[in-house]
């Protein structure tokens, strides 16, 4: 990214209209967020970089599960044992989330968290065979009770809990975008861990967007040229450990509890980043077949996947763009987190 900064601060000083490119990262919601810009009005640019990443700090607040304080931590507590009233917002995206669930046969399901809270990835801890399996009883996204007429949530039995892990960010950058927009804005990349949303263009060309190889972090296996359309990556490679040769990672297989383990990495490609955030998070679940089968049956959705040979596979509409169209560096990458 230093570099990345570096070679846009080159570009600023020779290009003939340049005020107005910015370019900032910051970590925010347990993640790197990147936003990268162009207004002609310099004083409009800098606006759009401090909205952004106040809405990436608003967001986080509400919705973070580490905050105790956060609306979602008060609705694992308080739904335990009677509906609790939420925000318009996050009982949108609860709803978004249950859409997603439907779409995707469970794979998606925001109650993994009475399981995926028994992991913890930095200290290698994971739960017994029969603590999992305890927790993934209670894994079902038919156990939370949403009532529009109160915007209440309450869930079926103590020990359900509810994690936005594999949404929220691309929530976010939803967000984020729309808030340019509305700043006049029409040229930006925002990019929150894996996910990412481009408008416009890029000096002229559509932004550049590079899939790591999920085995090697200096490698890409593709890099691709896009515009107006978000990308989501989502892999076992970030947060992870090794015990007895199985490796143990974030994204839980609601129907065991354990830890997906068909594919290594899947990039999803479409109009907006909640959709594909939750997509990626899905197909991850769901593994190659039927990740795939269920991306060709979407209009506006494509999918790039690598099998655990490292094998890649392209849904249907990115048959003919198989190889790498673009050998130059990146604007981003689109690495899992
Ligand atoms: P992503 O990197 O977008 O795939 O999101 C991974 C995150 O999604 C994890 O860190 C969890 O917070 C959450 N997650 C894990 N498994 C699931 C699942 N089956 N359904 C919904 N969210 C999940
Ligand atoms: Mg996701």
């Amino acid at each position: 990214m230093r570099a990345l900064s570096h070679f846009l601060l080159l570009l600023a000083i020779a290009a003939p209209v340049s005020g107005g490119w910015l370019h900032e990262d910051a970590d925010i919601m347990g993640t790197r967020i990147t936003v990268e810009l162009f207004h002609p009005d310099p004083a409009i640019a800098q606006q759009g970089v401090d909205t952004v990443l106040q809405e990436m700090r608003r967001i986080d607040t509400s919705m973070s599960p580490y905050i105790a304080t956060s609306e979602l931590a008060r609705l694992n507590v308080e739904a335990q044992h009677k509906a609790f009233g939420i925000s318009d917002e996050l009982f949108a995206l609860i709803q978004r989330s249950q859409y997603f669930s439907d779409l995707t046969g469970g794979a998606f399901d925001i109650t993994f968290a009475s399981a995926g809270l028994l992991y913890d990835y930095r200290k290698a801890i994971k739960p017994d065979d029969s603590q999992r399996r305890k927790a993934a009883a209670l894994i079902n996204y038919h156990n939370l009770f949403l009532d529009e007429t109160g915007n209440t949530v309450a869930f079926s039995k103590p020990g359900v809990r509810v994690d936005l892990g594999g949404i929220a960010k691309g929530y976010a950058v939803d967000r984020c975008i729309l808030l340019l927009q509305e700043l006049g804005i029409g040229q930006a990349l925002i990019t929150a861990g894996g996910d990412s949303r481009m408008m416009g263009d890029r000096w002229g060309r559509p932004w550049t967007i590079g899939i790591r190889d999920p085995r090697d972090a200096e490698k890409m296996v593709a890099v691709i040229p896009l515009m107006d359309v978000a990308v989501s990556t989502s892999g076992d490679y970030q947060r992870y450990f090794e015990k007895d040769g199985v490796r143990y990672h974030h994204i839980i297989n609601p129907k065991s509890g354990d830890s997906a383990r068909e594919l290594q990495s899947v990039t999803i490609i479409g109009p907006d980043a909640t959709t594909t955030d939750a997509l990626s998070t899905s197909v991850f679940v769901l593994g190659l077949e039927a990740g795939m089968k269920l991306i060709d049956q979407l209009p506006d959705i494509d999918a790039i996947l690598v099998d655990q040979r490292g094998r890649m596979h392209y849904s249907n509409d990115l048959q003919p763009a198989r190889k790498p169209v673009d050998s130059g560096k990146p604007a981003a990458e689109s690495v899992a987190h």
